[in-house]
């Protein structure tokens, strides 16, 4: 298995021999294993998927790269018996992915252990690989980004005055479920009138009136796989003002998609949105970086924002999102997902960013 591969040269050039696996997404993405409760240990040279009676099967079916081992009611000692056929000295834990209690429990444990360890903490290894798309990842993506696009359209003709955020964003997510997706990607965002000056307005008691304009950002998951979409609409009749600040966002956004590809780094991206945004007046009003990485996570690497100086990488598949907020008065956000290619980026949603006026 190529991640496998690639996971065991990473530990090699970091200089450690053994990692504790405890991040869901980082579980999935090596093992396959979509159980909700076990983790891994990896070394360089053996995989073991440690998890209890109820997930054993399913486990054996789906991770045949690991070998299984049933914990019992001490999920650490098992491990400590792993560790030991292992024969490794370390063991790295994934500091942002174990919680302060399991980590003092597993000090306590490894006290017990048969082999004498010591524990270390190491980050972001699993997420790295992570980071650029493989093939089939980016067919995953593809369909719940697939849904959502026609999610968008299935919506239209609900945006009427007088029906609640709540309703639209339960349509949205039962549309999104019986087109496949396994749920939604994250808490709907249906935020209208002055609430769409909330870059994220959960969908609320709110009900729709003429003039809004209706900030909807959603996204379904496929296979473990997330989308993520902003559209922003308006009710008629709608002002100049309103026609002027979309067109800017949008324009923001056509100017980041057409500098995002590979070898630059984040921050250029998202200034080429913000500077055009600061020209247009906006320099407070766009809060937020530009866009993230989408993946096994809905938030993960890279990012697309004035810090982020590591160059893109082709296989990257990035949101480019800007936005402006204006308290009381509205909000406008438009949000597409792009994968980053040696020379450009594709750009995999196929939502209009026409203005809308409904
Ligand atoms: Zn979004
Ligand atoms: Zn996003």
């Amino acid at each position: 298995m190529r991640r496998l591969e690639r996971l065991r040269l990473a530990l090699e050039q970091e200089n450690i021999p053994a990692l504790l696996v405890t991040g869901p997404a980082n579980r999935l993405y090596l093992s396959g294993f979509t159980g909700e409760s076990g983790y891994l240990l990896v070394t360089r040279s053996g995989r073991w998927l440690l998890t209890d009676g109820r997930f054993v099967e399913q486990a054996r079916e789906e991770a045949p790269a690991f070998e299984i081992v049933r914990v019992g009611r001490d999920p650490w000692k098992a491990l400590g018996e792993a560790v030991a056929r292992a024969g490794v000295d370390e063991v790295y834990v994934e500091e942002e992915h174990l919680t302060v209690a399991a980590y003092r429990r597993l000090k306590e444990a490894v006290g017990a252990w048969p082999r004498r360890v010591v524990l270390k903490r190491a980050r972001g290894v699993v997420e790295k690989l992570r980071l650029t798309k493989e093939g089939a990842e980016i067919e995953v993506l593809r369909q719940a980004i697939s849904i959502a696009d026609r999610a968008f359209d299935h919506i239209l003709p609900y945006l009427r005055p007088g029906v609640r955020e709540r309703d639209i964003a339960l349509e949205l997510e039962y549309f999104m479920r019986r087109e496949g997706a396994g749920g939604a990607a994250f808490p709907t965002i249906v935020a209208s009138g002055p609430r769409s000056a909330l870059p994220h307005g959960v969908a609320g008691e709110r009900r729709l009136a003429p003039g809004d304009l209706v900030v909807l950002d959603f996204g379904a998951v496929c296979g473990g796989y997330h989308s993520d979409l902003t559209r922003t609409v308006a009710l008629g009749p709608v002002t100049p003002e309103q026609r002027r600040v979309y067109d800017k966002v949008r324009t923001a956004q056509s100017l980041a998609l057409e500098g995002l590809r590979a070898g630059v780094p984040g921050r250029e991206v998202d200034a080429r949105a913000r500077s055009y945004l600061e020209e247009a007046g906006f320099k407070e009003n766009f809060s937020h970086g530009l866009g993230h990485g989408v993946g096994l996570e809905v938030h993960e690497g890279p990012s697309l924002s004035p810090g982020a100086e590591e160059p893109l990488e082709a296989g990257m598949v990035v949101t480019v999102e800007p936005g402006v907020y204006i308290a009381g008065w509205g909000g406008v956000r438009i949000e597409d997902v792009a994968l980053v290619a040696p020379e450009g980026c594709r750009v995999l949603s196929q939502a209009t960013r026409e203005f809308l006026v409904l």
